[in-house]
């Protein structure tokens, strides 16, 4: 820690690690704190403007706001206030890189998407694949799950549970059960009595769909209410640590694939676009490149990346941004305190299941994100 009262440098430079924004005590101004983690340990600074209690406070001009993630450069001063306690205030901020991650959505009135419960649970259909064996996909599915809990663990409530099948045939769609389905004969959600089958393209070795509130006039808005993966056992050989019974040249390691899912399964979007994506901006409101147009190893090495070669490991791992999306989203100091899996007939605290049925009045809406494969040079623009 740096004291209190040592001189400071004129800039410190450093990441945003934890930012939280409070009225004073006569509530007619909003400071925002945060520390920043220097060579020379941790400072906390001082920001006048932030958000609280659904109020936002901004003067203009003045510096972006800091935000957790960023790395920054502050000019400082330290100053005193009314009860003589120190404070390192900041005069200005230039964002040196940092966040890049972004979050699906928006809904119609701007919101991104989110779970309400504390955690989420996931069912993994006890069909499997053919390309692997239960015993081998079992732990590949554990890991892909538990990297996103334990890595976000010590700044996160968020945790993805797996939750005992059901009988019967297990089939993607908005019931309230989130489901992990693996696909060998038909990369195509099947017919139902009025809709044709839905086939996804064939460079996607995976996809989640979630459906959630799309719904200004609730305040639920942006809540996910079910989300389904498909692992595509069709176009690519399923494959755990290398093996697979499939015949297909491609192998995609689940736990690569699966890992980037349970990503979107969170509420991620990709870090940079393809061409056929929409205009979007990331955490911190800067336009998402193109991936073909950048360089930044932020965007190209997240787990969130939209692209994974054959036999591709590296997602398994989860980037700094990674980690960093889930405690922004989902941070410690807003841990809503409910976890009720779906059908168990608890209430969860008032809040909500991980799935549930919307009421009549909520409009919904849908969400598909792909990981595409680059087994197919040259066809990614
Ligand atoms: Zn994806």
């Amino acid at each position: 820690m740096v004291p209190l009262g040592a001189v400071l440098p004129p800039s410190i430079t450093g990441d945003v690690v934890e930012v939280h924004a409070r009225w004073t005590a006569s509530h007619d101004r909003i400071v925002t704190e945060a520390t920043v983690t220097t060579p020379d340990g941790p400072v906390v600074v001082s920001q006048l403007g932030g958000s609280v209690d659904g109020v936002a406070m901004r003067s203009m001009p003045g510096p972006p706001l800091i935000e957790a993630g960023m790395t920054v450069r502050l000019a400082v001063h330290e100053g005193r206030d009314l009860a003589d306690r120190v404070h390192v205030a900041i005069d200005d901020v230039e964002i040196l890189g940092g966040t890049r991650f972004v979050r699906t959505g928006p809904t119609k009135s701007g919101k991104s998407i989110y779970w309400e419960s504390g955690c989420v649970f996931l069912v993994v259909d006890p069909a499997g694949t053919k390309a692997v064996p239960d015993a081998t996909l079992g732990p590949a599915v554990d890991a892909s799950i538990a990297v996103w809990n334990d890595d976000a663990a010590a700044c996160s409530y968020i945790q993805v549970m797996q939750q005992a099948a059901p009988s019967g045939v297990l089939e993607v769609g908005n019931d309230g059960m989130n489901l992990l389905k693996f696909r060998d004969a038909s990369w195509c959600r099947p017919a139902v009595n009025d809709d044709l089958p839905r086939c996804y393209p064939d460079a996607a070795a995976g996809i989640t769909t979630a459906v959630f509130i799309d719904d200004a006039k609730s305040k639920r808005d942006g809540a996910i209410l079910d989300a389904d993966i498909e692992i595509n056992g069709v176009d690519f050989a399923i494959s755990v640590g290398g093996q697979s019974a499939s015949l297909q040249a491609c192998h995609a390691e689940l736990q690569n694939t699966l890992t980037h899912e349970v990503g979107h399964l969170h509420g991620l979007e990709h870090t940079c676009r393809v061409a056929t994506d929409p205009e979007r901006v990331d955490n911190n409101g800067r336009a998402v490149p193109f991936c073909s147009d950048t360089t930044d190893p932020a965007i190209l090495n997240a787990t969130m990346y939209p692209f994974q070669e054959c036999g591709e490991t590296s997602k398994e791992v989860l980037s700094a941004d990674d980690k960093n999306a889930i405690c922004v989203i989902y941070p410690t100091a807003d841990d809503p305190g409910t976890c009720a899996a779906p059908g168990s007939g608890k209430s969860g605290g008032g809040c909500c299941d991980a799935g549930g049925s919307p009421g009549a009045a909520l409009v919904l809406a849908a969400a598909t994100s792909l990981l595409l494969s680059r087994r197919r040079r040259g066809a990614i623009s």
